[in-house]
């Protein structure tokens, strides 16, 4: 065995270079402090990086989807499409590498695998898998709310003779489907995006659904000129504007502020039929209260029915297309001929939400006493969202205490920022913060320039450590959770709920409402950091 190399000193290290990784540390080194980034993956990008699948794209237009932080770069990058692409964004992320001069501070192909608080000289002693560790003042996570890809425990999934793609996970060599049968698993997000690009390719595509989904048409294109010139002759404001959205995005089609009840059906049917037209997530705010009360969410869901109905032909694949469950409190779709897809004659739907999957065998699928037969499979499975990068970590905050044991019941923060017991560790865009509910890149700024804002008080003030007080990491869960009660979020099984992944304890993770919450961040600030103990 090798000798551990020794600790090296820093001031911040800095776990993941996606987006909030690289914007960390920028703010770090603008702040004069020693700090790293260390990443596992062969390159920066993150969620860019890792999720290459056909069809991979951003479903928040790409002019609010980007740094707002410098004015120069958001004049000078230039978006081809309203939705960028994943090769676009990737591309995105290492031109702000290499703008902000970043690079010499990224250690990449290296895995964090632990870290523990050393009491005595209050500085998180790290691990990496290369045998490397750092003693650093400050650990900031920016490990990804979704970058922990989850595949299920299938019966015989290592049996099965052909290749097995992850969407989180796909081969940055192109993969040909051409000729093939091609099985894929899940119809969330990642799936919705793939399967209209892999069954133009593939001889058969068959898809194996648990839960049908709701997805709204993106009409992507390129991007229109005169609303990049609009947009960039006043940046800023459009960037104020949209950080008084809900979801940090959105303010040039802000929600209706009409309930769905108090009109009658042609105005509604009118109402919904302009939203589809425009595309994307606005579709959720035709009515302002389509996210509050399931009787004006049952009439916009009935709406996406009737389009469901009015696009498939096979009335028996319609209707196993027509979700069920509340619009909106899974991740809504936004989609590119997702519906359209099942009218080709080379795909097929199997239901497997009453009758689940009951094992892959070397030639495809079994369930419900039937095999399916395909040549390579696919699992559009998701992620162990928001905790899972922490949760596969040995992480350990004062008297060794493992974050497992932690958030055995789940995942208690402070402001989705702070876990008490953890002192001077930062979570970025983690359970507990409004991040899965926003434009992430927005919420990422946040964090970070909070975090950055309060490493500078306590250098400013003399202090060594800041930890979350259990009575503020208590009342912030329950906050996080009443919010979420006055919501349709709470009746049915997601992934903000943990519910995708099996003993995963049920607490509602993200918090509803960017705008109040950034008010109570600066709030806590303000206030010399509220609810945290300083020492
Ligand atoms: C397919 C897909 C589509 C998405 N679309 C949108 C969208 O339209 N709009 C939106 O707002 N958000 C979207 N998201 C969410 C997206 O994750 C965020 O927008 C954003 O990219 C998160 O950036 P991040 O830096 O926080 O995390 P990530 O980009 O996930 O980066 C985290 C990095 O940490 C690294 N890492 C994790 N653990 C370790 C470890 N132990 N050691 C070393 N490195 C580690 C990972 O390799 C990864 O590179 C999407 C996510 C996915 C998966």
């Amino acid at each position: 065995m090798t000798e551990p190399k020794p600790a090296r000193p820093l001031d911040v290290l800095i776990v993941g270079a996606g987006f909030a990784g690289l914007y960390m540390l920028h703010r770090a080194r603008q702040g004069g402090l020693a700090a790293r980034v260390v990443e596992s993956a062969p390159s920066v990008g993150g969620t860019w990086y890792h999720n290459r699948y056909p069809g991979a794209r951003v479903d928040i237009q790409s002019m609010e989807y980007s740094f707002s932080f410098s004015p120069a770069l958001q004049q000078a990058w230039h978006w081809s499409e309203r939705y960028a692409a994943q090769p676009e964004l990737l591309r995105y992320a290492n031109h702000v590498a290499d703008r902000f001069g970043l690079r010499d501070g990224i250690q990449l192909n290296t895995r964090v695998s632990g870290a523990a608080f050393d009491e005595d000289i209050e500085r998180w002693i790290v691990r990496a898998d290369t045998g490397e560790t750092w003693s650093v003042r400050f650990l900031v996570m920016a490990t990804g709310p979704l970058s922990a890809p989850n595949t299920p425990a299938f019966d015989g999934l290592d049996s099965f003779a052909g290749p097995v793609y992850h969407t989180a996970n796909w081969p940055h060599e192109p993969v040909d489907f051409t000729g093939k049968r091609v099985g894929i698993v899940g119809t969330g997000s990642s799936a919705v995006q793939a399967i209209p690009l892999i069954a133009q390719q593939a001889r058969e595509l068959t898809v194996f659904q648990r839960t049908a989904a709701y997805a709204v048409p993106a009409h992507n294109g390129p991007l229109d000129p005169a609303f990049e010139a609009r947009i960039k002759a006043d940046y800023a404001g459009f960037r104020a504007r949209n950080l008084r959205m809900s979801g940090g995005f959105g303010s040039e089609l802000p929600p209706n502020p009409v309930s769905a009840l108090a009109v009658g059906p042609t105005e509604r049917e009118a109402a919904f039929e302009e939203r589809w037209r425009i595309g994307g997530f606005g579709f959720l705010g035709t009515f302002h209260d389509i996210l509050l009360d399931e009787r004006a969410n049952a009439l916009a869901a009935e709406f996406v029915r009737g389009k469901i109905r009015s696009t498939v032909r096979d009335p028996e694949t319609a209707r196993l297309l027509s979700p069920k469950q509340t619009i909106g409190c899974k991740r809504l779709c936004v989609d590119t001929g997702y519906y359209e897809t099942y009218n080709r004659p080379n795909v097929r739907l199997v239901d497997v939400g009453e009758h689940p999957i009951d094992a892959i065998t070397p030639t495809g699928l079994e369930t419900h006493g039937r095999a399916y037969a395909f040549d390579a499979l696919v699992l559009a499975t998701g992620f162990d969202a928001m905790t899972g990068t922490l949760m596969r970590l040995d992480l350990r905050g004062r008297g060794g205490l493992p974050i497992q044991q932690k958030w055995r019941a789940g995942p208690l923060n402070y402001l989705g920022l702070a876990i008490a017991g953890f002192p001077n560790l930062f979570n970025v865009a983690g359970p507990g913060s409004t991040s899965a509910f926003t434009n992430v890149i927005v919420s990422i700024e946040h964090h970070v320039n909070w975090i950055a804002d309060c490493i500078a008080y306590l250098d400013a003030h003399g202090r060594s450590t800041i930890e979350a007080t259990e009575p503020a990491e208590s009342a912030w869960v329950a906050h996080v959770n009443a919010v979420a009660q006055r919501t349709v979020f709470l009746t049915c099984n997601s992934w903000y709920l943990g519910a995708n992944i099996p003993g995963k304890p049920r607490m509602f993770m993200p918090l509803l409402g960017f705008p109040p919450y950034a008010d109570k961040c600066a709030d806590v600030a303000n206030k010399g950091y509220e609810g945290f103990a300083l020492a």
